[in-house]
């Protein structure tokens, strides 16, 4: 069958239940929609997480295409079955509608069109993870890894997450935020609350602490970020009694960060502050457990991004905005080695009941994603 309407593969991905980390034959379905449009096919699986890359050409320029076949639990009350891929009323309803097998179908029909006109000028390539909505270890990381020792770097990729606020061609994602997320545990010297010159209460240091932390500026963003972000999560001391001074105090927190800092450099400036306040008498040393799950980063190159909205623009009129908001997305992995932006679907209902897109937006975002290619292999 023909790919270059992407909505009757947009349904048969939907119907995959591809629970993070189950695939349920969903890249099975990509890889026999790519194999006859010349595509090679690599189905890369690390420790049971299922990934794929495809590649048509050898040439360059080489474009690729980013994505993730699995999705998020559908939870509850749905109006159509959530793996159904049901249409109605213009709207195609399920779990992975706009996040983000959508927009994989968008981009395989954008293919079939541009093949349609003759052998492409450089190449076409997928990666394809079932492991961004999960831990992400096995995935997009492990197939660039793949590709680096093959030679198959791209030269751009396009992450095809939904970007867009609330209309498609909105907003093009240029970075995004680093997370980093900490947890600080306190010791102090328990003991009774009506002699507190024999304890050592680890509470008010902490207090003093997270204070500290929230009180300080850490920049006042950039021109492309908002300002570094820290939300403490939880303080948690579990202490069942109203008489007893407790021997320790763990709050967590989070920091979403700008390219102003690194993991390592909030981790420094964590743990010099820990050390600060942590009692002097502690049965123990303070602990601070840090896990960075994404560094912050910037594609600074203007002519890739430019480029990009000039094609977006071309199809819907409306320039786009260049953004880094959101959380992170596997584009942080793709940005060590890559140009990397994100453009997708609407993303309204993502990770939502009812998650759906419309089947007009599917049409238009391969129109998009036509004239990206148009404009990056013609
Ligand atoms: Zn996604």
């Amino acid at each position: 069958m023909s790919h270059s309407d992407p909505v009757p593969l947009a349904q048969a991905l939907l119907r995959c239940a591809s629970v993070t980390p189950q695939d349920e034959g969903a890249q099975a379905i990509l890889a026999a929609a790519l194999t006859p449009m010349g595509f090679t096919v690599h189905h890369l699986p690390f420790n049971r997480t299922p990934n794929l890359f495809a590649r048509l050409g050898t040439g360059t320029p080489h474009f690729c295409f980013a994505g993730h076949t699995d999705v998020v639990p559908p939870g509850q009350a749905w109006r159509h079955p959530p793996f159904a891929g049901a249409i109605e009323d213009g709207v195609l309803y399920g779990r992975g509608a706009c996040d983000m097998k959508g927009a994989i179908a968008a981009f395989v029909a954008a293919c079939a069109r541009h093949l349609a006109k003759g052998p492409p000028r450089g190449s076409i390539s997928l990666l394809i993870t079932g492991d961004e909505e999960g831990p992400a270890t096995d995935g997009t990381v492990r197939v660039l890894e793949w590709m680096e020792a093959n030679g198959q770097l791209p030269d751009f990729c396009l992450v095809g997450e939904p970007t867009n606020p609330a209309a498609i061609g909105d907003m093009i994602k240029i970075g995004r935020r680093g997370s980093l997320n900490a947890t600080i545990t306190l010791h102090g010297v328990q003991g009774h609350v009506a002699y507190p010159h024999r304890a050592h209460n680890p509470i008010h240091p902490l207090i003093t602490l997270l204070s500290e932390l929230t009180g300080t500026v850490l920049d006042t963003g950039t021109q492309h970020f908002e300002p570094t972000s820290l939300q403490v999560t939880s303080i948690d001391v579990g202490n069942q009694a109203n008489n007893v001074i407790p021997a320790s105090a763990t709050a967590r927190l989070n920091i979403r960060f700008n390219d102003r800092h690194t993991g390592a450099s909030l981790q420094a400036w964590l743990r010099e502050a820990v050390d600060r306040h942590a009692p002097p008498h502690g049965a123990r040393q303070a602990s601070l457990d840090v896990t960075v799950s994404g560094e912050a980063f910037l594609t600074a190159d203007t002519g890739f991004t430019t480029r990009l909205a000039g094609a977006i623009a071309q199809v819907t009129g409306v320039q786009p905005r260049l953004d880094t908001g959101g959380g992170t997305s596997d584009a942080r992995f793709i940005a060590r080695t890559t140009k990397v932006a994100e453009f997708g679907l609407v993303g309204a209902t993502m990770h939502k009941t009812d998650e759906c897109v419309s089947v007009a937006d599917l049409r238009l975002l391969t129109d998009i994603y036509a004239q990206i290619l148009r404009d990056f292999l013609a």
